[in-house]
């Protein structure tokens, strides 16, 4: 027997407003942003380089590529992020992947819908960047593969979660010199022999929460056109940008 009508009635207008996810404040949305937390974040808005999505300081007119991705071309065709990883984002990153995650997720995972529209149209399979499965358990949860399950529900587009595996426990990419973050990668990622149909003669758009040097993104990449893709796009929520 549950409770008189009247008392689960009573139970269930007693529940919270809606809070900010950031900062627990009052919103007017659930599962939103306040207003001070929103204007927290660094959104990428165009102009940017139209491989990399870092943004430019000035417009030169659309479809340019900046010096960066000439003289190292990215194995990824092109990225694009919510926001730059400072303040809030970074806040929102960390909350995500050791805190109150599913929540976050939804909320995350909208805004990169949102953001990577132009990308998301040509797509033809949503994959996330995974984690070695020692890592996983010890967590117990891929933020990348959170957002992606969004991105994916959103959008409509196929979710293809185990596309890519993690077959070597690489070291924290923190601390660790260019060069070294693509030794450390070095045969990281794998498409398996039963994902191949999956991913072949498709496009894929990648998702990780956060881009840093783009290494990560570049060796999943490269796994994932070994496995016969036919491009791959990057869409994170946020990245790093080193303005100058
Ligand atoms: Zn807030």
């Amino acid at each position: 027997m549950g409770p008189p009508p009247g008392l689960a009635c009573a139970a269930r207008s007693a529940s919270s407003p809606p809070s900010c996810v950031a900062c627990k404040g009052a919103t007017a949305e659930a599962q939103g942003l306040c207003p001070a937390c929103w204007s927290g974040i660094g959104f990428i808005e165009r102009p940017y380089c139209e491989r990399l999505g870092t943004p430019f300081a000035i417009d030169l007119g659309d479809g340019v590529v900046s010096p960066a991705a000439i003289a190292e071309p990215p194995a990824f065709a092109r990225a694009r992020a919510v926001c730059r990883f400072d303040g809030t984002a970074r806040e929102l990153v960390h909350r995500l992947k050791y805190g109150d995650r599913l929540e976050l997720a939804i909320t995350l995972g909208r805004m990169m819908t949102q953001a990577g529209r132009e990308i998301l149209i040509e797509a033809d399979c949503v994959v996330p960047v995974p984690l070695h499965r020692t890592r996983l358990w010890r967590r117990r949860f891929n933020q990348a593969a959170a957002l992606a399950q969004v991105v994916a529900r959103q959008s409509g587009i196929a979710f293809a979660p185990d596309a890519l595996t993690r077959v070597k426990r690489t070291k924290q990419q923190i601390g660790l010199t260019r060069p070294q973050r693509v030794e450390n990668l070095q045969g990281a990622f794998k498409v398996l022999p039963s994902m191949r149909a999956t991913i072949a003669g498709r496009r894929i758009l990648l998702i990780d929460d956060v881009l840093t040097t783009g290494s990560t993104a570049n060796a999943a990449a490269r796994a994932l056109l070994r496995a016969g893709a036919s491009d791959v796009d990057v869409l994170t929520f946020a990245r790093v940008v080193t303005d100058g």
